[in-house]
């Protein structure tokens, strides 16, 4: 199904390009997001410009990135510079802090997405990053991974991408999207995500670099308990010291344990 045509345009697997068709569910997502007049957003994968097109309505002027040249030139081709801004490229890479003025400036910036499926998970990582520059995003991901996102410790699908979002944003799943809106259409169910990020004191871990190496290595082994996952970083007095028990693996411990454990090894 994926060399299907789309208004003229072959859709690239590799680019994980399945392009929303269904009116309704554009519209939905649009009123889900509110644009106003004159806010600064930034469009991930514009592909066709299903939602491009009404954001641009809404706003005045949207910015995107895109990595497929051939949709970049259609692109150029629809909308003036005053109404789009286009930079060409890989999300991946790309220095969303670039879009916003000054350094100390309140955090504006919306960004919104039917995010390529095949780097979902790298690209929530990669946005984390420009936190402090974000109001708010709005993305469309599969179902299964949005599941992951907001997952409850104890749940099988809580795990690092779960730790490591929710220590940085409140998150809310908005509504569920099926195969049949897009074009070709996808295997798996796709959903709405929405992310705010927390206020900068209530991010209380002092080393992040070091927390993310802590729910990186507790996760990487599931069926092992946190005596031996965390074994280079903490020992069992140290958790107890915590109240936590060496024996509960990581997918029992809530974000702010994590961050405690992160605290009392970088003060140690
Ligand atoms: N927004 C369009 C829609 O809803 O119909 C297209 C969504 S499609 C799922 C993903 C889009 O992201 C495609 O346009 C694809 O070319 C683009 N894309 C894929 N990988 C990308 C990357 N690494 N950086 C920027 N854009 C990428």
């Amino acid at each position: 199904m994926h060399d299907l045509e789309t208004d003229g345009h072959r859709a690239r697997k590799r680019f994980g390009q399945n392009f929303l068709s269904d009116p309704n569910i554009i519209r939905k997502i649009i009123d889900g997001i509110r644009p106003q007049p004159g806010e600064l957003m930034v469009e991930i994968g514009p592909g066709l410009g299903a939602m491009t097109a009404p954001l641009i309505e809404r706003l005045g002027h949207l910015h995107v990135v895109e990595i497929d040249r051939d949709l970049i030139a259609r692109l150029h081709e629809r909308y003036s510079a005053a109404q789009l801004t286009v930079h060409e490229g890989d999300a991946l890479k790309f220095d969303f802090g670039s879009l916003c003025a000054g350094a100390d400036s309140a955090p504006t910036l919306r960004i919104v997405g039917n995010l390529p499926y095949n780097i979902s998970t790298p690209i929530l990582f990669h946005l984390a990053g420009f936190a402090d520059k974000v109001k708010d995003m709005t993305f469309m991901l599969q179902k299964e991974v949005v599941m992951r996102m907001v997952a409850e410790p104890g749940t099988e699908e809580y795990g690092r991408l779960s730790v490591m979002l929710q220590y940085r944003f409140r998150m809310g799943r908005l509504f569920d999207v099926p195969p049949g809106a897009f074009r070709p259409a996808p295997k798996v169910m796709s959903s709405i995500v929405r992310l705010a990020p927390l206020p900068a004191d209530q991010l209380a871990a002092k080393d992040e670099a070091l927390l993310g190496r802590i729910v990186a290595a507790a996760f990487g082994q599931r069926r092992k308990t946190l005596r031996n996952t965390l074994r280079e970083f903490i020992d069992e007095a140290g958790l107890a010291a915590l109240g936590i028990d060496a024996g509960l693996r990581g997918e029992r411990l809530a974000v702010d344990q994590f961050v405690a454990i992160a605290n009392r090894c970088s003060g140690a």
